[in-house]
């Protein structure tokens, strides 16, 4: 079977993992936007495809059986390239993103839909830790009367509030980190996306421990197009 994964993710990684150990030819797609991705085993292929036609011509070009988009859930653009072109070429789509994150006892949620909404729900505070990446901080870059610590993986190129500090940093992150985080630098609430998983949850707990609101960005919708599966073994358990 020849896979074509898009990637950028941990449940990516482990879906080529599980593929190329089955014996399956599996090719990985990166957007390219991290300086020093982690890589998944098999092959890789970095850079956009040109829009919905480009991903059709390349599936069709490199005879794709089936097509995993297993990018980040807030990837909007590339899943809906992924659910035309598989409508297009007849391929099969399985979609693997993380569960979402849920509400739990103690945590104060203030659930937005957008990050214009969290860029104003951000201006009733006077520090807030932004922790959404780095490519939609522009969003943010009209609130002046508050003072943000951004967190991101790779510097910024986009424009910025006026009041802000920037900390380069990766996950996985800990509780007691986050809650020193926090303290040391009196934040009042925090933003994220709603992106589920283990890897960045402490904030969560120690927002939490701490009485911190989080503003949260809820998904945007999946295409209508494909399965939605939650793991790498139920990615393989989808398979036609
Ligand atoms: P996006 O808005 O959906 O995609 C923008 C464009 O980037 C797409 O139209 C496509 O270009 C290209 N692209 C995106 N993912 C690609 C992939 N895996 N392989 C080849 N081209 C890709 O996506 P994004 O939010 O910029 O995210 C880019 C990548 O970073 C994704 O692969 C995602 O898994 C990863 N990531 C995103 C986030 C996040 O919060 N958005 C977080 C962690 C990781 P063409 O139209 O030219 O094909």
């Amino acid at each position: 079977m020849r896979a074509l994964i898009l990637g950028g993710t941990r449940e990516a990684r482990d879906l080529a993992a599980l593929l190329v150990g089955r014996g399956d030819y599996v090719i990985s797609s990166l957007a390219g936007r991290v300086k020093d991705p982690a890589l998944p085993v098999g092959e890789v292929r970095i850079g956009g495809f040109g829009g919905p036609e480009g991903l059709t011509e390349w599936i069709r070009e490199h005879s794709i059986d089936v097509l995993f988009d297993a990018t980040h859930p807030f990837a909007e653009k590339i899943s809906q390239s992924a659910a035309t072109a598989c409508a297009t070429t007849g391929t099969p789509l399985i979609h693997l993103h993380r569960p979402a994150w849920e509400k739990q006892p103690g945590e104060t949620w203030i659930e937005v839909s957008s990050m214009d909404e969290a860029a104003a729900e951000s201006a009733r505070f006077s520090t807030v830790l932004l922790t959404i990446g780095r490519q939609k901080l522009a969003h943010f870059a009209g609130c002046d009367s508050t003072r943000f610590l951004i967190r991101c993986v790779d510097p910024p190129e986009v424009a910025l509030p006026p009041q802000h500090d920037i900390l380069l940093s990766r996950g996985p992150f800990t509780i007691d980190g986050e809650k020193d985080l926090i303290q040391s630098n009196g934040i009042e609430a925090l933003v994220t996306k709603n992106s589920g998983g283990d890897l960045t949850h402490a904030k969560l707990e120690a927002a939490r421990d701490l009485h911190i609101p989080v503003i949260i960005v809820q998904r945007p919708p999946l295409p209508a197009e494909g399965t939605l599966v939650h793991t790498a073994a139920d990615a393989i358990a989808a398979l036609p």
